[in-house]
């Protein structure tokens, strides 16, 4: 997207080290925007079995998608009413599950839902890579003229044997089909989620994957740490004790020699990710977020 060559942005950039989202999405709008997640009712195909079954072992069940089949507008009404005082303008994210795996009519039926509420500038839709097609494409596409349109795929790990532990049941190439299909559609922002910590990480992975998304070019990155929810299948695994997880400061050191190989064209949608303090098994560090990002910052700087 051309409009990170805004020279606010540069300026901006320069002085933080990094391309923060809420800065992106200020350029963009002139505001702080809010941002209103919902469960669209999907489902997805590493869960229901098309292409594994119990998904992939940190799946949160909470985190991924709410299952309580509350109508979507219900939904929305809810968190706008909470929000309102707040913000003016807001984005509609289909967060749970896998948000393009339905027939292309009915995807389009439930992303028409946005032009129900003025509040609206954006739409974001998260998915997985092998759930997305032209057809598809199309569909989302036909929203950039009134909307910002951003999609998500998830990547998670470069890595194939932690792809294959974590039971991703998607390879690499999917997603680079998916990155370059999407291209065809230069008005959609395109984001990927990673983890930076998972087991067997080692050599630079961190570093590689940061020149892995530079030269792909994406628009954007949320940056998780890995964590535990009790509903997960990993929890099973963190008690049998096959694996650790990494400290917080070994999460920003990572992080940070991440963000100084990324390209400063990339937006850094998020840094750090956690459940709820209830379902949290481990890491209880992630769920201090200021703390994440005040070091990162501090850290960057030197
Ligand atoms: S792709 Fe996403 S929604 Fe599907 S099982 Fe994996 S984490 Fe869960």
């Amino acid at each position: 997207m051309a409009v990170f060559q805004n020279r606010f942005l540069k300026e901006s950039i320069t002085s933080r080290n990094y391309f923060r989202y809420s800065l992106f999405l200020r350029s963009l709008f002139g505001e702080n925007v809010g941002k209103v997640s919902v469960d669209g009712g999907f489902t997805c195909p590493n869960r229901d079995g098309k292409k594994g079954v119990g998904g992939c072992i940190y799946c949160d069940v909470y985190g991924s998608g709410t299952e309580k089949k509350i109508e979507i507008e219900r939904q929305i009404e809810d968190q706008l009413e909470k929000r309102k005082n707040k913000y003016n303008k807001f984005l509609l994210y289909f967060q749970s599950f896998s948000n393009t795996y339905d027939a292309p009519e009915r995807l389009l039926k439930k992303y028409e839902i946005i032009k129900k509420y003025d509040e609206f500038v954006g739409l974001i839709i998260g998915t997985r890579a092998d759930c997305i097609d032209e057809e598809k494409l199309r569909i989302i596409d036909s929203f950039t003229d009134e909307y910002f349109v951003q999609i998500e795929y998830g990547l998670q790990t470069l890595d194939e044997k932690i792809r294959k532990w974590s039971n991703r049941c998607e390879t690499l190439k999917d997603f680079e089909d998916a990155i370059f299909l999407t291209k065809i559609f230069p008005k959609i922002f395109i984001g990927t989620h990673i983890i930076l910590g998972l087991p067997g990480e080692k050599n630079n992975y961190h570093l590689r994957l940061a020149d892995y998304l530079n030269k792909l070019k994406i628009d954007g990155v949320k940056i998780h740490n890995l964590y535990i929810p009790k509903t997960s299948r990993l929890a099973k695994y963190y008690e049998e004790k096959t694996f650790g997880i990494i400290s917080m400061d070994e999460f920003v050191e990572l992080t940070v020699q991440f963000l100084k190989t990324l390209s400063n064209n990339i937006v850094i949608m998020r840094i750090g990710g956690t459940t709820s303090n209830q379902n949290l098994i481990a890491p209880k560090w992630a769920l201090d977020k200021n703390k994440i990002l005040v070091s990162v910052q501090h850290q960057i700087r030197q």
